[in-house]
């Protein structure tokens, strides 16, 4: 086959288009099979140097033959990361549904941008619609709120909307000439705080870091005394972020007890729900998350723990302070929100309170998921993951050879697998020393093999010492599965130290 798709997009005859994209489904289709069915491995571990040889990357002055781009697309796919595979437990996210997945393809299909409702008429409906849902589980009836790229984006805007409270000539007059500003966070808290600081012009310098519990959760009480210790020294704390599931241990902070904080001293109150923003749905979780509708805005990312492919994130501002986002965020181009519109209440226009122009419609795939599932089997889906994870805690406090790190609080889970060459050894430096070489040198190994993915780091630890940090974010995991990765790692970490 040569090239059949006009390269100018010929217009009369879309028959060389459709039969080119049917090509490109029959692919999309073997792989989400072989991918979702577990049938597939989950990486095929290549190094830069095997891929270059495989994949011709260089573009040329020249067309390249269809049949060579099908074969192209089949490759990418095949040496790309099956991240939606029931064994990658690697990440907060995992697998994809064919709901939202149909959403996602509508959304590329039709190539809209979110910035006016002009271009996005029935996308700024629905996303209005999706939000004041999501706002619901917070106990607000309102809400002033955006999609955006990302939970770490969405970080983000609760930031500027803070700071925006504090000192509203920030957006004219920029931060020279005010006091310094102050954002308290947990030391357990997503990075994302720190970079937003630095790119805020706050510096990593004016993030105080809360102490924590020992199952990572913020302390209210050292909260206050850190509030007070920077109101002496006359800085001015403008934000306290909060976590719903942290990232490494999934601790949900005390939001209730926090809010009484940020309520007393006057401080807008964050709280970045990306990963355990479903928590606010969940009867079981009810008490970790009591206090929330106080809060002054949330993160939630729709991306992890549900099967919405990425990237899909709502920032949800408490109804108090609608407008605020307009207010911090809006630049007014003449070019685009025009405010004599005749046909519509410009109010509709979502794009000048966003900090981007064009915006990708992520509301489609979501709301069309959410309306297939419904809210019941929405919120299924995230006890599934839950149960799960408290289930794969017992088995490894049960086995063995494993031993919990910390206690299972959402969906991850930290354990060691200790070889029996080590189990008989006194637990000194030495012990901890060889335990520490453990979970990188099962990783590299289990990557070799590409049948499982889960992550392993040694943050948090007191003993700084590497761990298993396994996620289960994938409701289509079972039981048997869990077992299966238990007897994985296992099986490549025995022979250690024997
Ligand atoms: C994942 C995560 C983020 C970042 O979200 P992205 O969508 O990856 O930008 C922020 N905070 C927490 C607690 C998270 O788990």
């Amino acid at each position: 086959m040569t090239s059949c798709v006009d390269s100018h997009l010929n217009r009369t005859d879309k028959s060389a288009d459709i039969k080119f994209l049917d090509k490109v489904f029959d692919l999309v289709k073997k792989y989400y099979v072989e991918t979702s069915t577990g049938k597939s491995k989950v990486i095929d571990f290549k190094l830069p140097s095997e891929i270059k040889s495989e994949i011709d990357f260089t573009l040329y002055d020249k067309s390249t033959d269809e049949s060579k781009l099908l074969e192209l697309c089949e490759k990418v796919l095949s040496t790309s990361v099956r991240c939606t595979h029931p064994f990658f437990f690697n990440q907060l996210f995992g697998g994809t549904h064919p709901y939202s997945l149909a959403g996602e393809f509508l959304t590329t299909v039709a190539n809209g941008s979110m910035f006016t409702y002009e271009i996005a008429p029935v996308y700024s409906i629905m996303e209005k619609e999706v939000c004041l849902k999501l706002a619901s589980f917070l106990g607000w009836d309102d809400t002033d709120s955006i999609l955006a790229p990302g939970g770490s984006m969405c970080n983000l805007y609760g930031l500027l909307c803070a700071r925006h409270k504090a000192f509203p000539s920030v957006k004219t007059k920029g931060i020279r000439g005010l006091p310094n500003m102050v954002i308290l966070t947990s030391e357990h808290s997503h990075y994302s705080i720190g970079k937003f600081a630095i790119l805020m012009g706050i510096g990593t310098d004016n993030v105080v870091k809360v102490n924590c519990d020992e199952d990572g959760r913020m302390s209210p009480k050292d909260l206050r005394l850190k509030i007070l210790k920077l109101k002496e020294d006359s800085s001015n704390p403008i934000c306290v972020v909060s976590t719903m599931g942290t990232t490494v241990l999934g601790a949900i902070d005390p939001i209730g007890a926090i809010a009484d904080v940020c309520m007393e001293f006057g401080i807008w109150h964050h709280v970045d729900g990306c990963l355990a923003g479903p928590a606010v749905m969940l009867p079981e979780l009810a008490d970790d998350v009591k206090g929330i509708e106080s809060i002054d805005s949330f993160s939630w990312d729709a991306h992890k723990l549900w099967t919405v492919p990425l990237q899909c994130a709502a920032f949800l501002v408490n109804p108090k302070h609608k407008g605020i986002m307009l207010e911090a965020n809006s630049m007014n181009a003449r070019y685009l929100f025009q405010q004599d519109k005749q046909n519509y209440d410009p109010s509709l226009d979502t794009g000048d309170k966003s900090i981007q122009c064009g915006r990708h419609i992520d509301v489609l795939k979501l709301w069309i998921w959410w309306k297939g599932k419904g809210t019941d089997g929405v919120r299924e889906d995230s006890q599934l993951c839950v149960k799960h994870a408290r289930l794969l805690g017992k088995m490894v406090e049960e086995r063995e050879g494993f031993e919990m790190v910390f206690r299972v609080q959402f969906i991850q889970i930290c354990f060691f697998y200790i070889p029996p060459g080590l189990r008989s050894l006194e637990r000194n430096e030495d012990f901890y020393a060889k335990l520490d070489t453990v979970a990188a040198y099962i990783k590299s190994e289990m990557v070799k093999k590409g049948d499982v993915m889960i992550g392993y780091q040694r943050s948090h630890h007191p003993r700084n010492i590497n761990y298993w940090r396994m996620v289960v974010s994938n409701p289509a995991i079972t039981k048997a599965d869990l077992v299966k990765v238990l007897d994985e790692i296992e099986e490549l970490g025995k022979r250690m130290f024997s």
